[in-house]
C-alpha cells in the first residue's frame, strides 16, 4: 500500500494516484496477488543487475572526476561574466565557509543570528548558489515540494511561485540569502581552497588557494556540496570527438541558444537517463533536429503534477508556517511505537516479503504508465525499470515520456551496457555510428566527497582521507577528531534525506550552536572525543548492517556502483528523526561529547 506523505494544500487535488510521491510501504497489510508474480518480477530486477555488473567489473572506477588536461573544458564556469582581477588576499576571519551553496548560506545564517561577525565565504563559481549556480540547463528544477526544499521563507517573507520551485527562482533565493544575511562583503569568487592545514601552535586554520591568497579563521566550514564536481564515464575514444561537448552542469548557452534555438540544425546526443537527464531531455527534443538518448538503464518516472502556489493560501500564512510544517513533516517521519510493534512481532521473512512486494507494485505502476504514454511498443519497453522502488534516485516529471513521442527523438538503448566507444564524429554503439554535431554528458557527481580540490591536513599533519583509510571517523558526520574546529557538511556518517536543505539546516543550527559555546566559554577549539567518535561510527555502523541495497540493487551512486564498502563509509541510516534526536541530545551537553581547549 502507498501512502502519499506530502501535504494538500488548498486547490491541489487529492487523488491518491496524483500524490503518489512518496512512496512508503506498510507490510503489515498483505499484498494481493500470488507470490509467484512477485517471486517472477524479483529474479529479472537480479538478472538486469546481474547484467550491468557483469558489464562494468570495474565499479566506481569506470567515472573520472580529475577533469584537467584534455578534460579541463568540462569543469570551466560558463556563468563567470569575466575573470575578476585581484590582488591575493592575506587576513583572518573567525568563520570561514569552503563553499558557497546551501551548506554555507543555511550555517552562515545561524552564526549571523548567533552574533558572529566575521564570515568569510570562498567559492569557485561567480557567486552564491552551489549546485543551483552550476546546474541552469534547461528545465531544471526541484523535485521536492518548494514550501519545503526553500530554506528560510520566514526569515525572509518568501511564498516560493509554485509547487515545485524552478532554478532560477532556487538561485536567486541562494542569492536572497546571502544579500539578507550580508554574506556577500567578504565572500571571495572564482577562487578555489587548495588547502585547509590546522596550527596546532597558534590553534589556527591557515588556507591557501588557486589565487595565491593566504587566509586564516578560526573556525573553518567545509561546505563543498553533496553533488559538486562533475564526473565523466571514461569511454573509449572521447578525446577524438570533433564536435562539441560538455557536462550538464556547465551547460552552454551560447553554442545551444538561449532558447536553445540554436539546435533546429543539429543533431544532439546525450549520455546519460538520471535525473538531470529527465529534466533536460524533453527541451532537447522539442529544440534539436534529432536528439539521441545514449540510455545504459531508465530512471523510473513518477508523476509531476506541479500547480502555481494558490495567492489565497499564501496570503493565509501566519509568521513561522515554514518551521510548522518541516518539524511535521520530521515528525512525520518519527516511528509510530504501535506500528512499529506490530511490524517487528512480524517473522522477518515475512516483513522483507511484504516490503518487496510493495515496492513491486510500486514499480509497476511506474511501467504502466510508460505504457499508458509512450506509443511506440519496443521503447516503451525499453524506458521501464527492473529495479526496487529507491535502488535509483526516482524522479518525477510529465514531460519526459511524451517527448519520445516527438518522432526526431531517438531513444538508443544499450541494454546496461553502456556506451563504451566515441569516434570523431560521434558515438558508436554495437557497430552503429551516431554522428553528432552535440554530445552532452549528463552522467553525474562525484558524491558526498569531503575536501574536493583540497588538502586537509588536522593535528600532526594528518590528512583526512589518511586519517578514513581504515574506515571513516567523524561525529555526526560533521566532527572528526584531530581537526579543531573543522565542520564538515554534507558528507557520509550523517543522514541523508530526499529533501536535502533539511538535512543542511539541521547541521547548520548544530554548528552554528557548537561555535556560540566555543565562543561564550572563552574556549579558543571544539574537537570530538574520541570515545565520542567510536560511539557514532558504532551507530553507523548498526544501522547500515540492516540494508541490503549495495548486493540486490542494480548498479549506481546509491550502493557505490555494486562495490562492496565498509559499512562506516556511508550514511547514518537511522532515520532522520533519530538523527535530529542525537544532534538534540548533544546540546547542552556539549562538554560530554566534545573536548574544548582554552
Ligand atoms: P546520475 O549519476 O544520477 O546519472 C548518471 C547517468 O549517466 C546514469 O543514467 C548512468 O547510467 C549514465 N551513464 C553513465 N555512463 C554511461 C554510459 N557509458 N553510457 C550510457 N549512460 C551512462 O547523474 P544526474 O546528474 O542525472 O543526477 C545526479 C543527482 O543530482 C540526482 O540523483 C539527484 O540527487 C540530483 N538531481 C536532482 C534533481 C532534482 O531535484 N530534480 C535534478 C537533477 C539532479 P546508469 O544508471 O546505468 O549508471
Amino acid at each position: 500500500m502507498e501512502k502519499a506523505n506530502v501535504d494538500v494544500k488548498p486547490g491541489r487535488v487529492n487523488d491518491p494516484n496524483k500524490m503518489a510521491r512518496r512512496a512508503a510501504f506498510d507490510p503489515t497489510v498483505a499484498t494481493e496477488k500470488p507470490q509467484a508474480f512477485y517471486d517472477q518480477i524479483k529474479a529479472k530486477f537480479a538478472e538486469e543487475r546481474d547484467k550491468r555488473l557483469n558489464y562494468r567489473p570495474s565499479g566506481m572506477s569506470q567515472y573520472t572526476s580529475d577533469l584537467t588536461g584534455d578534460l579541463a573544458k568540462y569543469e570551466t564556469d560558463p556563468w563567470a561574466a569575466s575573470a575578476i582581477e585581484r590582488a591575493p588576499i592575506e587576513d583572518h576571519v573567525e568563520c570561514l565557509f569552503i563553499g558557497g551553496g546551501f551548506s554555507a548560506l543555511l550555517t552562515a545564517a545561524r552564526l549571523r543570528e548567533r552574533g558572529v561577525e566575521s564570515i568569510r565565504i570562498v567559492e569557485k563559481g561567480s557567486d552564491v548558489g552551489g549546485t543551483w549556480y552550476w546546474n541552469r540547463y534547461p528545465g531544471a528544477a526541484c523535485d521536492v515540494s518548494s514550501y519545503d526544499y526553500l530554506p528560510l521563507l520566514d526569515e525572509l517573507g518568501y511564498v516560493p511561485k509554485s509547487f515545485f520551485a524552478k532554478g532560477p527562482e532556487i538561485f536567486a533565493h541562494c542569492q536572497a540569502i546571502a544579500r539578507k544575511y550580508d554574506l556577500y562583503d567578504l565572500a571571495i569568487f572564482q577562487t578555489t581552497v587548495t588547502q585547509t592545514h590546522w596550527d596546532e601552535k597558534e590553534k589556527i586554520w591557515r588556507l591557501q588557494t588557486d589565487r595565491g591568497d593566504k587566509l586564516t579563521a578560526n573556525f573553518v566550514i567545509v561546505a563543498n556540496g553533496t553533488l559538486a564536481k562533475p564526473k565523466l564515464t571514461k569511454i573509449k575514444g572521447m578525446e577524438r570527438f570533433k564536435g562539441h561537448s560538455f557536462h550538464s552542469s556547465r551547460f552552454d548557452y551560447e553554442y545551444c541558444g538561449q532558447n536553445l534555438e540554436n539546435l533546429k540544425n543539429k543533431r544532439v546526443g546525450i549520455i546519460g537517463t538520471g535525473a538531470t537527464a529527465v529534466q533536460l531531455i524533453p527541451h532537447l527534443g522539442k529544440a534539436a533536429k534529432e536528439l539521441f538518448v545514449f540510455q545504459r538503464t531508465p530512471s523510473a518516472i513518477d508523476i509531476r503534477d506541479d500547480i502555481p502556489t494558490d495567492p489565497e493560501w499564501a496570503a493565509s500564512l501566519k509568521p513561522g508556517w515554514q518551521k510548522e510544517r518541516l518539524d511535521r513533516h520530521v515528525l512525520g517521519t518519527k516511528p509510530d511505537p504501535e506500528k512499529r510493534k506490530e511490524i517487528e512481532a512480524m517473522p522477518r521473512e515475512l516483513r522483507t516479503q511484504r516490503y518487496e512486494n510493495h515496492n513491486i507494485e510500486h514499480q509497476m505502476r511506474i511501467h504502466r504508465r510508460v505504457d499508458e504514454i509512450v506509443q511506440d511498443k519496443k521503447t516503451a519497453e525499453a524506458l521501464k525499470p527492473w529495479y526496487m522502488h529507491r535502488c535509483k534516485r526516482p524522479t518525477y516529471d510529465d514531460d519526459y515520456l511524451p517527448a519520445f513521442n516527438i518522432p526526431s527523438v531517438h531513444l538508443v538503448d544499450t541494454d546496461g551496457k553502456g556506451i563504451t566507444e566515441i569516434y570523431e564524429d560521434g558515438v558508436i554503439f554495437e557497430g552503429q555510428e551516431y554522428p553528432l554535431d552535440l554530445l552532452i554528458y549528463a552522467t553525474g557527481f562525484e558524491v558526498q566527497v569531503t575536501g574536493i580540490y583540497n588538502d586537509i591536513r588536522g593535528e600532526k599533519e594528518l590528512e583526512l582521507n589518511d586519517k578514513y583509510k581504515n574506515g571513516m571517523r567523524t561525529v555526526f558526520g560533521i566532527h572528526s577528531a584531530g581537526y579543531p574546529n573543522l565542520f564538515i557538511m554534507g558528507g557520509y556518517q550523517a543522514s541523508f534525506q530526499f529533501n536535502v536543505t533539511f538535512m543542511l539546516q539541521t547541521q547548520g543550527f548544530h554548528i552554528a550552536e557548537c561555535i556560540r559555546h566555543t565562543r561564550e566559554n572563552g574556549y579558543r577549539t571544539i574537537d570530538a572525543k574520541p570515545e565520542t567518535e567510536s560511539w557514532w561510527v558504532g551507530e553507523v555502523i548498526k544501522y547500515r548492517g540492516t540494508t541490503s541495497r549495495n548486493r540486490e540493487c542494480t548498479p549506481g551512486y546509491y550502493n557505490f556502483e555494486g562495490e562492496e564498502n565498509r559499512r562506516e563509509d556511508g550514511n547514518y541510516n537511522g532515520g532522520m528523526w533519530q538523527y535530529c534526536q542525537h544532534l538534540d541530545e548533544s546540546k547542552g551537553r556539549y562538554e560530554e561529547y566534545f573536548k574544548f581547549d582554552e
